[in-house]
């Protein structure tokens, strides 16, 4: 697989909700009945939890 490029990352971070804690990502997650198809991750470039499709 293709490492992602600085600006795609970026894409990566900005396109995408933001939560404050993994709790939070995992309750929005829950919330959107979603929670099996979408794990909670600690954002490098935001610092920040992000939803991923994995
Ligand atoms: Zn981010």
């Amino acid at each position: 697989m293709k490492k992602p490029t600085r600006d795609e990352r970026q894409r990566m971070c900005t396109g995408k909700r933001r939560y404050r804690s993994q709790g939070d990502a995992l309750d929005a997650a829950l919330i959107a009945g979603v929670e099996r198809r979408r794990k909670a991750y600690l954002c490098p470039l935001c610092r920040q939890w992000h939803l991923s499709s994995a």
